[in-house]
Parts: C-alpha cells; structure tokens; sequence
C-alpha cells in the first residue's frame, strides 16, 4: 500500500468497535459498542489500542509481544494462514533474536541448527577471518531456521494466546484522525489507538529512500560430502555474496547474482549448478547434490522515518534489505522488542510523544544496520582491484585484531547493545 491512504483526517467516523465485534458486509452484528469516537472524549480508551496490517513474523511477532503486556491487538492478513507456512526462505536468526524469540514463548518450538563458526573471504583475492562461538563465550553464534518453522511457531502461540487473526482480510484504507485511526478492510472497518504497518513492503512516496543493486538471490538447499560441523560461510564474489548456511545435515544455499541472469542460474539442472557452487568455493567441500531453486528479487528500500501520526512501520514495512548479513527479520525483532517496551504502560498507544521517543530509541541500531548492509554489498560486490586489496586489508584486519572482530560479531548478535 502507498501513502495515499493516511492522514483522511476529516473523514466522517464509522465505529469505536474492533473488527472482532465489528459488521460484515452481508452480516448482521449481534453485539459491540456502537458511541462514535468522535463523539467521545479523546481520552477515552479505545476498544482496539493497536491494529496489525500484516500477519506475517513481524506482524505475528509484535502481536505476541504487546499481548504479553496485556495490549489487545487484532491482525489483518490479506493472504491466507496456510500461504504463510509455505514460506521457502531460510534465515539466519541471531542471538539477541533468540533471546526475543524465547521471551515470545516460542523459541523452543522451532527448529534450528546452532552457528558455532562463519568463515568470511572474497573470492580472487587476499584476506579472510573466522568468527567463532567460543571466542565470544557463547554456545553459538546464530540459529539457521526455516522461515515456514518460525511462522508456524509465531502462529501457534498467536493461537494459543486468543489473539485475533484476521485471514484473507485485506486492509484496503487508514485513516488518521486526532484521537483514532479508521481501518477501512475487505471485511469492514474498525477503529484502533494505532495502526502498526508490518506488510512486508515499504512502498512508494516522499521519505522512501531506495537503492538498486541490480541483484538477485537464488537460494536451495545443497549436501556436501563431509558434515558442515555448524560452520557458516559467506564468500563474497564480483556478482555479490554467496553464503552457505548449515541446516541440518544439509547447506542452505544463498547465491547473490546479478538480476539479468537469476532466471537463467535457477534453470541449470543440478549438475550444472553444482559446479557453479563447486567454482565459487574452491576445494573446501566437495558438493554432491543441490535441491530446487528459488529466486528472490533483492534491493535496499527504507522509509527515512517509521512513524506518522498514529502509525508506526515495522520489519521488511520499514527496511527491506539485502540478505546479505541476514539481518531483515532480526533488526525487526529487535524494534518489535523496543516498542512492546514504550508501549507497555501509555494509555494510548497512539500517543505521539510515545512514537517519539521509541523511534529515537531504535534511531542508532537501525541506521548502523542498514548503512553496514548497504556498505558490505557495494563494497564487496565488484571486480575492482584496488576495492579488492582494501577488502582483503579489512579481512586481515579483523582477523589480527581479535576485539575488532568481536564488535562485529556482538554487533550481528545484538544490534545497538553491542556498542559500548
Ligand atoms: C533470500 C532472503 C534471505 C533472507 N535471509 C534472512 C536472514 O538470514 N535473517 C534475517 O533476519 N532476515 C532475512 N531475510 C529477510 C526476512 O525474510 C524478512 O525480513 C522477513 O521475512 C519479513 O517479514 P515481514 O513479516 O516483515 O514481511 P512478510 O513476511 O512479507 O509479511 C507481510 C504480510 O503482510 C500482508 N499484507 C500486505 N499488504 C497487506 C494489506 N494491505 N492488508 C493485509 N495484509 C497485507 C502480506 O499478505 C504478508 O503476509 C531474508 C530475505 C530474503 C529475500
């Protein structure tokens, strides 16, 4: 959706109710509040404190965290439950993101193959560092976990605490007033305090800002001759990064090329394609089978601020980034914590100095992590020789300077708390 739907501010006002009280076309409503807001006093509390535009793990995962301060959320998903669960993509979840995750009672559902080392190096040239576990005190690094087990976790426990999904339900318009947001869905409308956006695209409009990197991603699932022993490795070539994720006894393959020939590597039959993986690796493992390919349109879009007047923009809403550090749905985790933290004790969510002051909070961590995305895949992704010596002096850099390395990996673990 665009910006095109906010700030109706003097549109006539429906309903005070939540959609879970709220009449469908067709339908005759049996019960729920009928007093306009605008008829009310702006302070009173509203029946619906926050609205979710989006039921995917942003959207599932701030709904479970306001609930566990007792905020009453309901989530609108255009598509439907099943349709999420098929989900293919694989991630890598950091350890702050496990921490969240098991805050959100649904760590232990997931499954997950533990990162104890990543190996970084480029491709044709000098330099290369390993980032271990063990250095950092840690039992691992990060989690690799499919994206459809995380989702279907998120679901469960949504289910379990009673929240309210709303399903092939379309949010079709918002509109901000002073003292309320109208939800305008394919099933009818509601009223809310705030309008969390967690739709998984930032859109169009003035305050976007966008970056193309003419790249796209083709990730499966390949085996190797010998186990991965839980090491990771991300190898950065002149057509982009290819990362190489353990995943149970398998790789999750993340392959960076660019866009103009993705059709054309997701079609090479296996054989082909093994060697393609054999090339961009070396002799470090031999590759004996790849699994089927899909492929995912990648670029950098960010909306310069993530919030308006009632609203608040959150995950791949707010930041769509390059998987290249993996960090798209952890960053979101992170701003889902924050905000579940400012929200917990306003009397109205949609309280503006409330907004203020959580996205000056969440101001550092998302600003460094999309800069350091940004600046990995322009840096990394081409065949300059002099860009290729500095890249290489960086490896070796971190690779000698053992506190360096352990700032960028606390960094990936836990975002801003990493800082000083
Ligand atoms: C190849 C690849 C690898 C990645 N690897 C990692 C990784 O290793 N680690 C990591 O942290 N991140 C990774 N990411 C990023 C991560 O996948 C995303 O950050 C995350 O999936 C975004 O989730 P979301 O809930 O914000 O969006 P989505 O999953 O897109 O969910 C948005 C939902 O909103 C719904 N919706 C949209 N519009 C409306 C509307 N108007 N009304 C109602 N519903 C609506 C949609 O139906 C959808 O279900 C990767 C991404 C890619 C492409």
């Amino acid at each position: 959706m665009t910006d095109n739907r906010l700030l109706v501010a003097s549109v006539a006002s429906q309903t005070s109710r939540p959609l879970s009280s709220m009449e469908t076309p067709g339908r005759v409503r049996k019960g729920g509040r009928e007093d306009s807001p605008t008829n009310s006093p702006a302070r009173e509390a509203l029946a619906l404190p926050v609205a979710i535009v989006g039921g995917g793990p942003t959207g599932m995962s701030l709904a479970l965290a306001l609930a566990r301060y007792g905020i009453q959320v309901e989530i609108f998903d255009a598509r439907s439950r099943e349709e999420h669960r098929r989900e293919k993509r694989v991630l890598a979840l950091s350890h702050g993101s496990r921490q969240i995750l098991d805050w959100l009672g649904v760590w232990n559902s997931i499954d997950t193959t533990p990162i104890t080392t990543i190996h970084v190096s480029q491709q044709g040239g000098f330099g290369r560092t390993r980032i271990t576990a063990a250095a950092e005190g840690l039992a691992a690094l990060g989690y690799v976990a499919a994206a459809s087990s995380v989702i279907t976790a998120l679901d469960s426990a949504v289910q379990r605490a009673g929240l309210v999904y709303r399903e092939q339900t379309r949010v079709e318009n918002v509109e901000v007033k002073d003292a309320a947001v109208n939800i305008l869905t394919t099933a009818g409308n509601c009223e809310a305090a705030l309008v969390a956006y967690a739709e998984g695209s930032v859109g169009e409009g003035a305050g976007i800002r966008t970056r193309n990197y003419s790249q796209h991603a083709v990730t499966c699932l390949a085996a190797t001759d010998e186990p991965h022993n839980n090491q990771a490795w991300e190898r950065f070539t002149a057509h982009g990064p290819v990362a190489l994720l353990p995943y149970g006894a398998q790789w999750a393959v993340v392959l960076t090329c660019q866009s103009n020939t993705a059709d054309t590597i997701a079609a090479l039959d296996d054989a082909a394609f093994v060697d393609l993986l054999q090339k961009q690796f070396g002799q470090r493992m031999r590759f004996i089978s790849v699994g089927p390919r899909t492929v995912f349109p990648l670029g950098l879009r960010y909306r310069r601020s993530t919030i308006g007047p009632r609203q608040v923009w959150l995950g791949n809403a707010a930041q769509t980034l390059h998987p290249v550090a993996g960090q798209g749905f952890n960053l979101a985790l992170r701003d889902i914590r924050q905000l579940a933290n400012s929200l917990a004790n306003a009397s109205d969510a949609g309280d503006a100095t409330v907004l203020v002051r959580h996205a000056q909070s969440r101001r550092i961590d998302r600003r460094v992590t999309i800069g350091t995305t940004d600046t990995l895949v322009r840096l990394f992704s081409n065949d300059n020789p002099i860009l290729r010596h500095v890249r290489g002096a960086g490896l070796l850099a971190l690779d000698l300077i053992p506190p360096a390395r352990s700032f960028l990996a606390r960094r990936m673990m836990f975002g801003a708390r990493a800082f000083p």
